[in-house]
């Protein structure tokens, strides 16, 4: 089946900051019922408006209004049209900032002259049911009660008020119950960086563009570059205008992939232990060790005390933290390299889903899904790698140390690990450093995103005369360097792994190797994730066309004529004026992954 979409113009959606503005109510509806007047003046109540009421539909609503929210002018009158431009505040000349018309059926005329006095005046207004006289809505809002800040909206554009009603109803029960802190502690997170960061701009007084690249912070969420954010700077570069853009990356970072939940606990003490992870040897260092230890959580961000360790003849004994190393000679310890897939849980392994239900410990890449982690039992201890742009280096030998750890003590270690293990994961650095100290893991393959991300994205890799071969390559070497660049083969499919942050300079690169201009390419992000975006556009667009439409990681690029095979000619055929196309969303079935393994 497929869906019409309706192509009416989409209002524009942006938050308005009212405080002590004057805001104008219109009358106040027909019949007895007040309650769209005293929804409307709660919320102009909470937004710092100042609300004037004119002409009251009946001495009663009057009497009502005037006895419930005393702050709010009521003028027990008819409206007349001067009161648009003696109403209002000195700042405006008087005129009022916003007009909201509410009138009885009888009176209805009036919104005709009223909406063209306001047009004419650049006054917002609402008329109730007449989007003919109306330049906005009000549309029905969330608001934590819990005071965050946090406020959800959501509209069809008129194509269904109570159905949007219900998918803001749905949005909001599937965030975790500790929203409100996650969003009260990243906001104060934010503004403690923020804060610093400026401190420092006015005391170095110059702004170097080299550290311009971590600062997109702002009240607006455009000029949150989370794109920028991810460019890699050089390792060990530690001085302290980088530790400071470091943090601001890593507080991205942490925004964007951490376990939505976990979010509520994390403290700038651990934005500056990764810092610190940055100076000390993990391998060796206490101090990192017990870092580690106070970021070991469940994903839901409740902290662990226990640890579950085999006994004998397979039972399970819980014994508090510590005691676990006493345990040490009853078992040798175990690990296996645990590939996850791109996203999805129906593309995990039953080999990967049955490790997860039988590990003692778990060590997850930081890309791992939620969905994945999600399966992981409550009582299995948790640690997800710190790994964000400058400290992947140190990050990985904490979490080898800490799979040693465990292993000396007799545990069963599960490595899970993002795709497949072996496809640009370090999977095979892994497999030495273990084997070399004793404990040969055993590797699990994964789906890996660079051979399911073409999948989703309706492109066949390899294609009867159109690609008969396919190269898996990144776009992002060591420290951060461009690996050397492939040659330009026709037949070709080639996707680039890790290297959206850097489509300029591939670009620039690739072309300069006479790579086709005009070869199709599609950029892949979130592949099988509910919010996966496929933009399909020309090699010669494709660093215009991520910055217009910025990022959303992980995501991959992949190249050749297959890009274009399974979607209609008309949509993908390009020119400066139409310089890419964009489908949204992946859905696949839901389903129960107990039943499954019954
Ligand atoms: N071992 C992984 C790849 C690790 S490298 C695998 O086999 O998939 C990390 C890179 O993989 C990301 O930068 C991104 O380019 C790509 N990637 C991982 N998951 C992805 C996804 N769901 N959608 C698109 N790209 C993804």
């Amino acid at each position: 089946m497929t869906t019409q979409i309706l192509s009416a113009a989409l209002p524009l959606i942006s938050a308005s900051f009212a405080e002590g503005e004057t805001h104008l109510l219109i009358g106040t509806g027909s019949g007895e019922s007040l309650s769209l007047t005293t929804r409307r003046l709660q919320t102009l109540q909470r937004s710092g408006a100042h609300a004037i009421v004119v002409n009251p539909s009946s001495d009663a609503h009057y009497k009502v209004i005037a006895a419930r929210f005393p702050e709010v002018e009521v003028y027990n009158r008819p409206f007349q049209l001067s009161d648009l431009t003696t109403l209002g505040r000195v700042l405006t000349a008087k005129v009022v900032d916003r007009v909201y018309v509410n009138l009885p059926f009888v009176q209805c005329s009036d919104a005709k002259d009223i909406y063209a006095q306001c047009a004419k005046l650049r006054i917002p207004i609402n008329t109730y049911q007449q989007p003919e006289h109306s330049t906005f809505n009000m549309l029905p809002t969330y608001t934590d009660p819990k005071g965050s800040g946090l406020q959800i909206t959501v509209t069809t554009n008129g194509c269904g008020y109570v159905l949007a009603n219900r998918i803001k109803r749905e949005i909001i029960n599937s965030l975790p119950a500790n929203i409100s802190q996650i969003v009260a502690n990243m906001a104060t997170l934010r503004n403690q960086v923020i804060a610093d960061n400026n401190e420092r701009l006015l005391k170095e007084k110059f702004y170097s563009a080299d550290v311009g690249l971590g600062l997109g912070f702002g009240l607006d969420d455009d000029v949150w570059e989370s794109h920028k954010l991810n460019t890699l700077i050089r390792e060990f570069d530690a001085t302290k205008r980088n530790q400071q853009t470091k943090r601001t990356r890593w507080l991205s970072q942490v925004m964007e992939y951490y376990p939505l939940a976990k979010l509520a606990d994390i403290t700038m003490q651990e934005l500056e232990n990764n810092a610190a992870l940055q100076e000390s040897n993990p391998l060796s260092s206490a101090d990192t060790t017990e870092n580690a230890a106070s970021n070991t959580s469940h994903t839901d961000g409740r902290p662990l005390k226990i640890q579950k360790v085999e006994g004998e003849a397979n039972s399970t004994v819980t014994v508090l933290e510590g005691d676990a190393a006493k345990q040490s000679h009853a078992k040798k310890g175990s690990i296996s390299l645990v590939g996850s897939g791109p996203g999805s849980v129906a593309m995990l392994t039953i080999g990967a889903l049955h490790e997860i239900k039988t590990a003692d410990i778990i060590l997850a890449d930081k890309l791992v899904p939620q969905t994945v982690l999600n399966l992981i039992p409550a009582e299995t201890e948790t640690f997800i790698a710190r790994k964000f742009p400058g400290n992947a280096e140190r990050a990985q030998q904490e979490l080898l140390a800490k799979g040693m750890e465990a292993l000396k003590q007799g545990r069963k270690v599960v490595r899970l690990k993002q795709g497949d293990p072996y496809i640009f994961g370090r999977g095979g650095e892994e497999f030495l450093y273990f084997q070399e100290h004793g404990y040969e893991p055993t590797v699990l393959p994964g789906l890996s995103s660079s051979l399911t991300s073409t999948v989703v994205a309706k492109i066949p890799a390899t294609h009867r005369d159109v690609a008969d071969q396919v190269l898996v390559c990144t776009g992002t070497g060591r420290k951060g360097v461009l690996p050397k660049i492939p040659e330009f083969v026709p037949s070709r499919t080639t996707v680039f792994l890790m290297a959206l942050h850097r489509a300029k300079l591939l670009t620039q690169e690739l072309l300069a190797k006479e790579w086709d201009e005009n070869v199709p390419v599609a950029i892949v992000e979130r592949a099988s994730c509910p919010d996966q975006r496929v933009t399909r556009t020309l090699l010669k667009y494709l660093p215009e066309v991520v910055e217009e439409i910025g990022s959303r990681p992980p995501g991959l690029l992949v190249v050749g004529k297959a890009v274009t095979k399974l979607v209609p000619e008309s949509l993908v055929q390009f020119t400066d004026q139409r310089k890419h196309y964009i489908e949204e969303g992946y859905s696949d079935f839901e389903f129960d992954v107990a039943s499954l393994i019954k």
